[in-house]
């Protein structure tokens, strides 16, 4: 057996020059957890090219979903934003990650601070009910340099809150907080200052940080990944992983190569 599936892209929708994002078929034995991810892409010259993504469907959706970026000399994306309906691309069999919700201590409060594409574990993880049965509050929070890339976010949250099962669900746990570097926006800064500074908290009208109810799951650029771990550490959070759960867990949205 192949270590990856073939399927077939149902839909594709660009949000920016540089974000699209895209629904496939999904085999029935595919298996993930809500926040995983999976190695997929194209056949190109006749040999699997792949790359990991992030399932930002839920596991309880017939269909895949990931949101990608477009890097105009990237091996992957330079030919996965070409994609249309009816095209191929290959799932891998398997999936895998650190951003599930089994490697954190319980808690009442779950942040889940993203940039950029950094938002695909969380839009799989803000469609699972048990996420909401296990928490008081869910702070997602997204950073982008422009508006414009908030808008996959934005529809995200918004379909969620008219979905006759997820509005009531969500209404009063759900906090979608997006915030701009580089434009005016209501909500402006990175996601480090604005939490070191408390300015997140007060924008949305809840208490500070606070290691005894608070659980966190980051995905985003390394150099992010990097401050917020050491600001988490320095503040007594411990790092969860499979084997042993903790306050926060941690995924990169992309590694430098
Ligand atoms: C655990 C994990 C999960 C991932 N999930 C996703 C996802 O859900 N969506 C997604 O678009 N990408 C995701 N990626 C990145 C993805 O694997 C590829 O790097 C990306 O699709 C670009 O592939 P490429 O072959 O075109 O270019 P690559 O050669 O892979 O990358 C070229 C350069 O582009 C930049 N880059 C790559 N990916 C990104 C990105 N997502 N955001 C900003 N800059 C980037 C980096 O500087 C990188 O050095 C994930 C990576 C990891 C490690």
């Amino acid at each position: 057996m192949s270590a990856f599936q073939k399927e077939t892209v149902l839909s594709v929708k660009h949000w920016t020059d540089s974000l699209f994002s895209f629904t496939a078929t999904r085999d029935p034995g595919f298996r993930f957890q809500n926040g995983q991810f999976a190695m997929i892409g194209l056949e190109v010259e006749g040999r699997p090219l792949l790359r990991a993504y992030s399932m930002a469907s839920a596991n309880h959706e017939e269909a895949l979903e990931f949101f990608s970026i477009k890097v105009a000399d990237g091996p992957l994306t330079s030919r996965l934003q070409r994609i249309r309906e009816g095209d191929t691309i290959l799932v891998g069999r398997k999936a895998t990650g650190t951003l599930i919700a089994g490697n954190l201590i319980p808690g009442k409060r779950l942040l889940l601070l993203s940039t950029g594409t950094g938002l695909a574990p969380f839009a799989s993880l803000i469609k699972d009910p048990d996420v909401y049965d296990a928490y008081e509050t869910i702070i997602l929070a997204h950073g982008c340099r422009q508006v414009s890339e908030l808008a996959y976010g934005e529809a995200l949250v918004e379909k969620l809150r008219e979905d006759e099962l997820f509005g009531p669900l969500i209404a009063d746990k759900l906090i979608y907080y997006p915030t701009v570097t580089r434009e005016p926006f209501r909500n402006r800064g990175r996601i480090t200052d604005l939490i070191a500074s408390n300015q997140l908290f007060d924008d949305i009208g809840l208490s500070g940080l606070d290691i005894e109810t608070d659980r966190v799951m980051m995905c985003g650029s390394p150099g992010m990944l990097e401050e917020l771990r050491s600001m988490f550490t320095s503040r007594g959070f411990a790092e969860g992983n499979h084997s042993e759960p903790g306050h926060f867990v941690i995924e990169k949205a992309f590694v430098e190569r």
